[in-house]
Order: structure tokens, then sequence, then C-alpha cells
């Protein structure tokens, strides 16, 4: 099936697209070389009925009520409050940093106000403007949450030190001063009571929009489109011309049990020797169901090889020139748009894919009517 528009990729970014263009009227063909569609989002049950999120958590969270609204059109979104653990030597603490974490981690019983005077203390307040992770964390939390929560945690995560780290990645955790757990601040918390595959798969299913699954996009799917929208990686559309953009994948060791393994969706393990980041188990993701099986992940970090599933973009000083280049070859491009996690290189969240998505559908279609270029990036990647 030949369309003007090919779309790569058929994750949030690409099926929202696929779904705006085709409401307008307009047909696409959406190619993955997976053979599911949700990108890294996908869930399926196993088959004790348990809601497996194969390739990690996905916790949707949002303050966009454009996008909040847009997700629950394909599916039902079952509130849901998001909260972890973390152990760390031998105990267990609450996450994100919180009075609790505060008074059990140094055995004190402080009020909110005696809390944040004493972490103001701890804090270094010499840091103006941090720019590495460990300037943000010394400056926010100081010296003893940083080694407890963070140095260890993040050392496995990104497998490099914190002070080699942008600021950015802890700046997304809230420190709070009160007894709130909630791990995200947004209005709306929610994942889908099937599963994210239906969600997106509802997006895709409409008579203008052609899914195929299971093959990589080939240079004649390409050559004959009016317009690519590309959510695969960057450098690969452009063959990796200038070398590989690193990212961080994950291996998950799964395990099959009964019962109730750690009592709650995530358990983070801080200590720098214990070599997984965290302990995930499923079905308490869906706390609405009740299952005697569990499925739990152990999570474990590293750089992605060439054949791995790219997760996290590492955005170091290397890369980012990397990026640059990329991204002044996809500004002369024509005929192409990149767009989300891995098409724009960034770490994004569900929500921020879907808006982006959206506002990329929004522009494409203004340019149709105008008869104006559609740009190469509705966002700066850089
Ligand atoms: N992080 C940490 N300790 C924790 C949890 C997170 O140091 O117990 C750091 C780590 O560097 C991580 C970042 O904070 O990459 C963002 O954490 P988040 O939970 O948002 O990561 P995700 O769930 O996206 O992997």
């Amino acid at each position: 099936m030949t369309t003007p528009i090919v779309i790569v990729g058929a994750g949030f970014s690409g099926a929202v697209v696929a779904r705006q263009l085709a409401e307008a009227g307009i047909a696409s063909t959406v190619i993955d070389q997976r053979g599911h569609v949700a990108g890294n989002a996908h869930t399926e049950r196993n088959d004790n009925g348990v809601m497996v999120h194969v390739y990690g958590p996905h916790i949707f969270h949002t303050a966009h009520e454009d996008v909040w609204e847009y997700i629950n059109r394909f599916g039902e979104m079952v509130p849901y409050n998001h909260r972890v653990k973390a152990t760390y030597s031998g105990r267990v603490y609450s996450l994100p940093v919180n009075l609790l974490t505060i008074n059990q981690f140094f055995g004190r019983t402080l009020s909110p106000v005696e809390a944040e005077a004493f972490i103001r203390e701890q804090a270094d307040d010499s840091i103006g403007t941090p720019v590495t992770f460990e300037d943000q964390a010394l400056k926010f939390v100081g010296r003893d949450l940083y080694e407890a929560f963070f140095k260890g945690y993040t050392q496995k995560q990104w497998g490099l030190s914190p002070t080699e780290l942008p600021a950015s990645i802890l700046a997304r955790l809230p420190v709070r001063f009160n007894y709130e757990d909630s791990y995200f601040n947004h209005p709306h918390q929610a994942i889908p009571r099937d599963g994210y595959t239906p969600i997106v798969e509802g997006m895709l299913d409409h008579p203008l929009i052609g899914v195929v699954l299971g093959r990589a996009v080939t240079a004649d799917d390409l050559a004959g489109a009016e317009h690519v929208f590309w959510t695969g990686p960057i450098d690969e559309y452009f063959r990796h011309a200038h070398g590989r953009l690193g990212y961080r994948t994950l291996d998950f060791a799964a395990e099959e049990l009964t019962g109730d393994f750690q009592g709650c969706p995530v358990m983070n393990y801080c200590d720098p020797d214990v070599p997984f980041t965290r302990i995930t188990e499923h079905k308490h993701f869906a706390p609405w169901e009740s299952h005697d099986a569990t499925v739990i992940y152990r999570e474990y970090s590293r750089l992605a090889g060439e054949d791995d599933i790219p997760y996290y973009p590492i955005r170091l000083v290397k890369e980012k020139e990397q990026l640059l280049r990329y991204v002044e070859a996809a500004r002369e491009a024509r005929g192409v748009t990149f767009l989300g996690r891995l098409g724009t290189y960034r770490y994004l969240d569900m929500d921020v894919t879907i808006k982006e998505a959206l506002d990329a559908s929004r522009t494409f279609l203004e340019c149709r009517a105008s008869g104006a270029a559609m740009p190469s990036f509705t966002v700066d990647p850089l």
C-alpha cells in the first residue's frame, strides 16, 4: 500500500499524528519494525492475566488538559497514584525525598518548618545555578541524602558519575517538606485499564490509516512519500553519518512468582553494590485487579549496543555535538519531520510526546492549507 504520508514508528508520536491526519481526511501508512504498536509503552497480559509493562513501567501523568482529554478518547484511564520506595543500606525509605524520608533517615521527628531549616543547613548554598546533577543534589538536599539516595542509583542508571551528568535529570524529582509521597505532582495520574497497547491500537483504528508491523522501513517506502514523519532514532535516518547517538538500554530479569513479592510497584535499590537499579512488580500498577500470580522485573541499566532497544538518551557534551550535526542535516532535509523521544533525542514523558505530536499535526495541516513547507522540527531538539 502506498500513501502520500509515511509515518515511521507506531508509538505515541506516530499514532497521534496518523490519527490527527486521518481525522482531517489525510491517509497515511504507519510502519514499525516491531511486531506490536505502542513502542516502549507496550503492555500485554501474561498467561496468568497479569498486565506486564513489557519494556518497563509506564505511568501516565500530565498537567495538560488537552492531552488528558485526548488519551481518554481511546480507552479508560484508571486513576493511579504512583508511590515508590527505596532500599538503602538495609533499610526501606519513602521516595521521592519527603518529610518521612528525612525523619527516617536522620532519626528525627522534624516538622515541615524544622525540616526545611535542617536541610537548608545541610545544603551547599555556595552553588549558584546548578550545572551538574551533583551540584543540583548538593544544593537542594545536601550531601548525606545525596550520597544515600542519588549518587549510587544515578551511577548505576547512567554509568557515569553525577558530576558528569546535567542537573536537568535530577530536576525531574521533587523534594518535599511534608508527608506527600506521590511520585508525580501532576493533577492527572492514571494507567489504562486494559494497558497502553489497546489505546494506541484505538488511535490507529481508522479507515485512512494503514499499519505495517514487523518490518523495517525501506528507501522505497520513503521515496514515494509526499511527507515523512520520522519517530525513530534521528541518527538512523541519516544512516549514522555522524556516528551513533548514545543511549542507555535496560535489561529486565523477569521472574514469575505467586503472592505479593514486595508490596509496592517500585522498589529502588540505591546501594552502589546492588547491581540492579530497581525491582518493579507489575500487578501493583493495576491495584484495581487481584491476582495470586505476580511478575517482577529486576532492572539493569547499561550502554546500548547497536542492536539494543534505546531507552534513555545520554545527551552529554559528545552526544550534543553529534546531535547538532544531525539537527543541521535535518533542517536542510525536505519532506521529513522528526518527532518524539527518538526523533528528537530527548528524555520525554508520554504526555509531552502526545502534546508535541498534536502540535506537529496541527502545524502540518496549517502548512498544507497555506502551501508553506512543513518544518523538519516543530520543537527545538537542542
Ligand atoms: N534517581 C536517583 N535515585 C532514585 C530515583 C531516581 O538518583 O532513587 C535519579 C536517577 O538519576 C534517575 C533520575 O533521578 O535517572 C530520574 O528518575 P525517574 O524516577 O524520573 O526515572 P525513570 O523512572 O524515568 O527511569
